[in-house]
């Protein structure tokens, strides 16, 4: 953020902020403990071995998960949706079977799905959303049927800021005995996340969305499932015993971590771990719902400005969307960065939101505990300048 005297960063929904304390870990593997894990015959490689199997412990705590076998490392949420899609549900699916994702999702929790439903003749249907951007329950109750094998839904929507109650949702699907499985790439840096409370089978996010470093993620899954769960990558480190024709493999979740993972990326995760525990969710969202009410209140206030989904903050975790009347998204974003505001504009790998909304590309401001109402209030500068000059 160096080119900037100041940067309102409102753009966290796309990847937060690194705090020190996450860089000096990672900083500490990289010059003092450059070693790999699982294999070494020596003290040091013991050691960073138990510190990595020790953020597998600190995950599991984390989500509430009550068995740390039950955590996968993989390079981020769309590497572990991927992984139940092509891991499990590809092996589960006969043809006329179903899966369902709603209208709102990401496309990481989408395309895979698509791959899945086209390899194995099985059908992808599409629950739809309200005018406030909340899960249509109605449909979704309607849609799930004894074809059903997955239901697949983002915990909070990256576009709307929109948080679908998940314990419900699982009691419909086990009924039926499908799984359901939640995209909680946006949930995990504004809300606890709790594996056991949800009753939820797969659960998938990202390191770097959390205050923790690229390219390392989470895949959680009921220990049942990822037993049954096929790896979908082979190599060294998952096998258990290999010969020149056929290989056995370790269990989960080690069966699913080939060769030499992200360890510096999985220490980092540990101390972002640490980083949010050390601030505590209540006071994270204590403060995330004071930045996204100033927000709304003063875009609720703009008559040219329009706000997709809720007009309620209660209804935006830390994510607003919006469009400024005769602006194209990107222009705002192009104004706002001249007056110091980062936010993103385009279609926030959302294709079929964008036409459920009806528009090409929105202007997304995302909030972490770390902004201020300033920076909020700069925005609304921004959006203001970007009126003056296209009058
Ligand atoms: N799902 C949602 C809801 C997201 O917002 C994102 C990231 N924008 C992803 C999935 C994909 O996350 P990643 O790029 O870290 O794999």
């Amino acid at each position: 953020m160096t080119i900037y005297n100041h940067l309102a960063y409102l753009d966290n929904a796309s990847t937060t902020p690194v705090p020190q304390y996450v860089v000096d870990v990672i900083d500490h593997y990289y010059h003092c403990e450059k070693v790999n894990v699982h294999r070494g015959m020596y003290k040091l490689a013991n050691v960073v071995t138990q510190q990595y199997e020790g953020v597998r412990q600190k995950v599991a705590k984390f989500i509430n998960a009550d068995d740390k076998n039950q955590i996968v490392f993989t390079s981020g949420t769309t590497d572990s949706l991927n992984m139940v899609a092509f891991g499990y549900a590809l092996s589960h699916l006969q043809p006329d079977d179903e899966m369902i994702v709603s209208v709102l999702e990401h496309h990481s929790n989408l395309v895979p799905w698509q791959q899945v439903a086209a390899k194995s003749g099985g059908r992808l249907r599409i629950v739809k959303v309200d005018g406030k951007g909340h899960l249509d329950q109605k449909q979704l109750t309607k849609m799930i049927n004894r074809h059903t094998k997955v239901v697949s839904l983002a915990m909070v929507s990256n576009v709307l800021g929109t948080y679908t109650d998940m314990r419900p949702i699982a009691q419909k699907a086990h009924e039926i005995g499908a799984v359901l499985v939640v995209d909680a790439a946006q949930a995990v840096a504004h809300m606890p996340i709790d594996v056991q409370k949800m009753n939820v089978d797969f659960v998938a996010f990202s390191g770097h969305k959390m205050f923790g470093p690229t390219g390392v993620g989470v895949l959680y899954g009921k220990s049942e499932l990822l037993e049954e769960m096929n790896p979908v990558r082979f190599g060294g480190e998952m096998i258990d015993q290999v010969t020149s024709r056929s290989a056995t493999f370790q269990p989960a979740p080690l069966k699913f971590e080939a060769g030499t993972p992200n360890i510096a990326g999985v220490l980092g995760l540990g101390a972002a771990i640490d980083y949010i525990n050390g601030i505590g969710y209540p006071s994270i969202m204590g403060t995330d719902h004071l930045l996204v009410e100033r927000l709304m209140s003063e875009l609720n206030g703009l008559k040219f400005v329009t706000i997709y989904g809720s007009p309620s903050a209660d209804d935006h975790k830390a994510v607003v969307s919006f469009n400024v009347e005769g602006i194209h998204a990107h222009d705002i974003a192009t104004i706002l960065d001249s007056v110091g505001v980062a936010v993103r504009a385009g279609h926030h790998c959302a294709h079929p939101l964008m036409d459920f909304l009806r528009t090409e590309s929105v202007v997304r401001a995302s909030v972490s505990f770390q902004n201020t109402i300033k920076e909020i209030d700069q925005l609304v500068v921004g959006i203001q300048k970007a009126r003056e000059i296209f009058k």
